[in-house]
């Protein structure tokens, strides 16, 4: 068990130390930069802090529970602290381990909001706030090392300030659990750290290495598997080989969430939950609605972290037979899910397996199917369509628009987000605001709009059996209200 001046702290920014009022969706909040409200109003609605009990977060994110669980397995003393309440806890520390997600902002998401708003999202300003905080550069006085990890690593090879300054001693990219301990041991023992530790795919845990968390996670996040199949161009997963974890590690780790963490929510986490235990891109029936049965008998309500359009296409039966085991408990569940692009020609050359078990000249129908079944099962998803892919002609950006006004009637949020150069195509450029031309203002509007007129419903829904949350209900309405009319204001001066 750790002491109370541990040698190690593990933290995180603000963004990421929160359960976004249970809602997953509104995490995306934390890739806008300052706008129509007031920063403070605003971080309260779509980021407020989690619990504490002296210092320590009720819950933390899910792959920072990984490493703190990998190290307590190795004997290492270590606490993970929340951001707001590091000054009790650095007295000793000789590592401070950051988890980050978007550290500079050049997600797609961040990426896309900086641009139209021309201001620095949230998130990175939170991360240069931490470390850039008294705090830590008191303990980097003192001696700690700082070392920072998770699924925004790979932005430190665009952004080497922090590094070349020795500000951060060391950036981890990569499944850690299998180096993690080796890393920290030689920082302990006051070894030269590389500024860039890579981990190969090669390297990557397999299932029986990877620890169970210790602590509760947000929002009860539990990890299914890794890795997926499909094998996108523009997507960073595409290198770490599938791997499902067994139903029983799966249940313990609700069961972290549920005995400590006091959690009625569990959101089941892979990059196609769908395929739970399968070795391809054919669900398993079986496995899948096992698994649901199973949670479900021990929590209120679950959410999905993402799916995909085709799995759902392939089997309509499956869905609707998981949406009766969900929704005894709620009244609809959620996922992200990439909808990258409505061409067809455009699928088949940057994502030729994402419409599997279908053709990938089929994806526009593919797409379609999905989001009709999961309209008629209460499955939402929260979209992503790619905005200036390489290659991408006029009729491609025609084509999705089509595809956008073709599942109006679906409930879901759309979300756009320009082209930023990862997996295999991460040699390719960036796509710019000056690069956007008239077609992708129409598509992004269209987005907008799209998403906009099912906020209120997807409110009504979610706050259904929620009265006394009925205030916070009718600001996130006041908020949709002004984005509606910011939006329409600039539509209407952009598209004249
Ligand atoms: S974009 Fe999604 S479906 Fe495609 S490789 Fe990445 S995780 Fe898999």
């Amino acid at each position: 068990m750790p002491t109370n001046n541990p040698e190690i702290i593990l933290t995180a920014d603000r963004t990421l130390m929160s359960n976004y009022h249970r809602n997953e969706f509104l995490g995306f909040g934390t890739c806008a930069p300052s706008n129509f409200i007031p920063d403070v109003l605003y971080s309260y609605l779509f980021f407020p802090p989690v619990g504490t009990k002296k210092g320590l977060p009720s819950e933390a994110p899910y792959g920072l529970r990984k490493i703190e669980a990998q190290l307590l397995k190795e004997g290492f003393n270590v606490l993970t602290v929340s951001p707001q309440h590091l000054k009790n806890y650095l007295g000793n520390a000789k590592i401070i381990g950051i988890h980050t997600m978007d550290p500079f902002g050049f997600g797609p998401a961040s990426t896309t909001l900086a641009s139209v708003f021309q201001k620095e999202p949230f998130l990175a300003r939170h991360f240069s706030g931490l470390i850039a905080s008294p705090l830590i550069r008191e303990a980097k006085k003192n001696g700690a090392k700082i070392i920072v990890g998770g699924p925004g690593a790979w932005q430190f090879r665009y952004r080497t300030q922090l590094l070349d300054k020795k500000i951060i001693d060391c950036v981890v990219e990569g499944e850690a659990e299998n180096v993690i301990g080796k890393l920290f041991k030689s920082a302990l023992n006051g070894e030269a750290l590389p500024s860039h530790f890579d981990i190969t795919a090669k390297e990557a845990p397999k299932i029986e290495e990877i620890p169970d968390i210790a602590q509760p996670s947000i929002n009860g996040l539990v990890e299914l598997g890794r890795g997926c199949c499909r094998g996108c161009e523009f997507c960073n997963v595409t290198v770490r080989p599938l791997r499902w974890y067994p139903l029983d590690k799966i249940v313990r780790e609700i069961a972290v969430n549920v005995d400590i963490g006091k959690q009625q929510v569990i959101c089941l986490h892979s990059e196609d939950v769908m395929l739970y235990g399968s070795p391809n891109a054919v669900p398993n029936d079986e496995k899948l609605l096992n698994l649901h049965e199973i949670v479900m008998s021990k929590v209120k309500t679950i959410s999905w972290s993402h799916c995909s359009l085709a799995a759902v296409a392939s089997k309509p039966k499956l869905v609707k037979q998981l949406s009766e085991i969900i929704l005894q408990k709620q009244a609809w569940w959620g996922a992200e899910i990439g909808l990258e692009t409505g061409s067809a020609t455009l699928a088949k050359k940057i994502m030729p397996a994402k419409a599997l078990p279908f053709k990938a000249e089929e994806w526009p129908e593919v797409a379609r199917q999905g989001f009709g079944i999961m309209h008629d099962s209460k499955l939402v998803p929260a979209a992503t369509l790619i905005v200036g892919l390489p290659e991408e002609t006029e009729d491609d950006i025609i084509k999705t628009v089509e595809l956008v006004d073709d599942v109006r009637d679906c409930r879901s949020l759309i979300v756009p987000l320009f082209f930023v150069p990862l997996g295999r195509l991460k040699n390719k450029d960036w796509f710019r605001e000056a690069q956007v031309n008239k077609l992708h203002e129409e598509l992004m509007f269209k987005c907008a709009e799209h998403s906009l007129r099912w906020v209120d419903s997807l409110l009504d829904m979610s706050f259904a059996d929620k009265g006394y949350r009925i205030p916070l209900k009718q600001a996130y309405k006041v908020f949709a209200g002004l984005a509606r009319r910011q939006i329409r204001q600039a539509e209407s001066i952009e598209l004249k």
